[in-house]
């Protein structure tokens, strides 16, 4: 049931910066999907709570290690608060020398965040059919692809379906990248691929449908200095500067390849980390994005609570009307196409029920509003599982390139996890495409490759135990998600 916050006194207000009301309001904002933000709260609870019992299940099993029945008592409970066994190697030797509690906490992370990545379909079912965004609002709009690239911060792991309650789906794709930075070569062939599936029909879109790239930055209000985006110092104006040159200079390559008018769309988004509320940045009539024009979803908010739905709306689409005829630095030439306009009104409207979710569920505003990650990812991310810090991401060919991020990583882990005796466990994924032969077992010799460089990155942590790596891969295309691959497992390769 949704518990409405009444109103917040003085004290309350900075606590809860997206809604400050009046006598007698509440946080009640009538655009706001109440269904969708319980089904939502359902999924994060559940994906949360496998993760919640490790810690208390780990207690538990070290307190009768001892017993000479432990090795079945064990496993009962592990089953019955966990959902899965533990491996038995770990558990038998605990007579001789104790349980490796540090090597069972990393496989348990693992192996529950494996668990939340089989049970996807079945978790994401109640609110996959109720995103305000869907694969044919998203048509209608005129688009046949969107590729969104957030930062990698794990603060923008729920993006999609909470923060701009789109659907995941074959025609929308998401690859991060530290400060949203993406690859612009790698994007160019990636519209190209698309383009040439629309052309020869193996996707909709017929002459007209477009594709659209979206940037997303992100920053934060409540500790600007600090809890932005790291890879850019925390420094606002250059995440928005980088992600929009990134926009621009994807278009041009496009353009300059495939002749003027060939680019794709592009769409800006920041998102503040702390209340998950977007600033859409307007498009003009010849698609340029500009840093200062933009709606802010939380200032949409603040202005239509307490109107009803129709009233609201009408002053949400006055008030991106009024952004688009901002003059000075603002300024743009004309108005964005109609199409555009449609996907830039319902993401506004949509994210007003993600700022009601944080305020209902989250105080207002997240209480950790910085790192609070479950493990590292070094590779690819996957993005089967769709929530809020569940993972800090390195994305990374080879460790020596993307060094940087890991390091920030394991400086991150050594106050989450080192300081209190526990390891850092770190997934190595990478994805291959089973359509292409051997693909697989080269996918397995990346993983093996990276997780070594890691243990010789970080060679102290790795001898104290501190260190555990766990190897998987997903196929693209085909239903292997996130399986795991062992050391021992003899490659096709080799
Ligand atoms: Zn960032």
């Amino acid at each position: 049931m949704r518990t409405a916050q009444a109103l917040p006194g003085p004290a309350d207000t900075l606590a809860n910066p997206a809604c400050v009301v009046g006598p007698g309001q509440r946080c009640e904002h009538a655009l706001v999907d109440q269904t969708l933000n319980q089904r939502l709260y359902e999924y994060e609870e559940r994906v949360r709570g496998r993760f919640a019992v490790i810690v208390d299940t780990l207690k538990t099993l070290s307190a009768f290690q001892h017993e000479i029945d432990f090795v079945a008592r064990a496993q009962r409970l592990a089953v019955d608060r966990l959902g899965f066994t533990l491996p038995e190697d770990l558990l038998n030797e605990a007579w001789v020398s104790g349980l490796d509690m540090r090597a069972l906490h990393s496989y348990c992370i693992f192996r529950s965040f494996k668990e939340c990545v089989d049970r996807a379909e079945s978790d994401q079912a109640a609110w996959r059919e109720r995103m305000a965004i869907d694969a044919g609002f998203l048509e209608s709009c005129g688009y046949h692809t969107v590729d969104i690239s957030p930062c990698a911060d794990g603060r923008l792991q729920g993006l999609l379906p909470f923060v701009l309650r789109m659907a995941p789906n074959d025609s929308v794709s998401v690859k991060a990248y530290a400060g949203a930075m993406f690859d612009v070569e790698g994007d160019a062939a990636d519209w190209m691929h698309r383009e040439l599936d629309r052309l020869t029909g193996a996707i909709a879109g017929g002459d007209t449908a477009n594709y659209l790239k979206v940037a997303v930055y992100h920053f934060s209000t409540s500790n600007p200095c600090h809890q932005g985006c790291a890879a850019h110092g925390s420094n606002d104006s250059k995440a928005v500067e980088s992600a929009l040159g990134r926009l621009n200079e994807l278009r041009a390559a496009i353009d300059n390849t495939f002749g003027r008018g060939a680019a794709p769309e592009v769409l800006l988004i920041g998102v503040d980390t702390d209340v998950d509320a977007i600033r859409v940045h307007l498009p003009d009539a010849n698609g340029e994005v500009n840093p200062y024009r933009y709606v802010d979803a939380g200032e949409v908010y603040k202005a239509t609570l307490g109107m009803d739905s129709a009233a609201a709306r009408a002053h949400l689409a006055g008030m991106v009307a009024r952004a688009e005829r901002a003059d000075g630095w603002a300024e743009g030439e004309g108005s964005m196409r109609e199409g555009m306009r449609r996907l830039v009104l319902r993401m506004l409207e949509a994210n007003l029920s993600q700022i009601e979710y944080v305020i209902q569920h989250h105080a207002g505003r997240y209480a950790v509003i910085g790192h609070d990650e479950e493990f590292i990812c070094a590779g690819e991310a996957t993005n089967f599982v769709q929530l809020r810090n569940k993972y800090y991401y390195a994305h990374l060919d080879t460790v020596e390139e993307g060094a940087a991020d890991m390091d920030v990583g394991i400086k991150i882990f050594t106050g989450l996890n080192i300081k209190h005796g526990l390891a850092v466990p770190v997934l190595v994924h990478f994805h291959y495409c089973s359509r292409v032969p051997g693909a697989r077992e080269r996918a397995v010799v990346r993983c093996k490759r990276v997780k070594a460089a890691i243990q010789a990155r970080y060679p102290h942590l790795h001898a104290q135990g501190l260190l555990n790596c766990q190897m998987a891969v997903s196929d693209r295309r085909g239903s292997e998600r996130c399986a795991f691959v062992e050391d021992d497992v003899e490659d096709a390769g080799h």
